[in-house]
């Protein structure tokens, strides 16, 4: 009996920085139309969350920036959590031995940091580099885990000062205060729904990505595409009167 859908956005509902395909789109209205809630929650800005799935923005919970500004369907705005300026100047060193240790080819090197205010997010290649060599770079996140793991101790002082990294999208690596747990958890509450009745959709579940905190917050679903999330969506609603009702 699920009514509340909680979506990733980049590799769940979408390819990275990529628009939402139309079917997708029918699958969520489809959802909405029986009644049940969806939430966005990505790593991504909110602007960028409009670009990439449009107009069904309107209707759907916002968790921009892996939750740290979430917005409701009407615009109202729960909360924004900032990074200070000192957390901010920790999370830059550690990014900038990080880009010395992976020592990529990178075309752009103003594309690589994004400050997205409550989120600074290091991608290894460049945010807005080819999608496909984007997904080619780190298919199986070894590089990602592998800064995590080189930069163990440093990661260790972030979390010190509260700053969480976690691997997100399909490139990226995530500096937040809270993580995206952290804020579904405060968004149930804030709703007052029954956790029993939430459910978690995204591609990134294993340890160190930046669903996994959600694992133990409300129930979760593992997805590897879109495509295979598509499936999903299809699949809760051809079953709608008895897992909805
Ligand atoms: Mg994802």
């Amino acid at each position: 009996m699920k009514k509340h859908f909680f979506f990733d956005m980049d590799g769940t509902l979408t390819r990275s920085r990529s628009e939402i395909s139309d079917s997708m789109v029918a699958g969520l209205r489809d959802l909405l139309a029986n009644g049940c809630d969806v939430v966005v929650v990505s790593g991504a800005t909110k602007g960028q969350i409009i670009k990439q799935i449009g107009e069904v923005t309107k209707d759907v919970v916002v968790m921009a920036q892996n939750g740290n500004h979430t917005e409701l369907s009407n615009g109202a705005h729960l909360w924004r959590n900032e990074l200070t300026k000192a957390q901010k100047n920790k999370v830059f060193t550690i990014v900038r031995k990080m880009i010395d240790k992976a020592n990529l080819v990178i075309n752009d090197t103003s594309d690589i940091v994004e400050d997205r205010i409550c989120q600074i997010s290091y991608s290894l290649i460049g945010h807005n580099a080819p999608l496909e060599s984007k997904e080619k770079s780190d298919p199986d996140k070894v590089i990602r885990k592998g800064l995590l793991e080189s930069f163990e101790k440093e990661v260790a002082q972030l979390n010190e000062l509260g700053v969480q990294a976690r691997i997100g999208g399909t490139t990226c690596i995530d500096f937040t205060i809270w993580h995206k747990g952290d804020n579904v958890k405060r968004l149930v509450e804030h709703m007052g729904w029954n956790k029993e009745e939430c459910v978690y959709i995204g591609d990134a579940l294993f340890e160190g990505g930046n669903d996994n905190s959600v694992v133990g917050i409300v129930s979760t679903q593992e997805v590897v595409s879109p495509m295979e999330c598509e499936i999903l969506i299809r699949e809760l609603i051809k079953y709608k009167d008895t897992s909805f009702r």
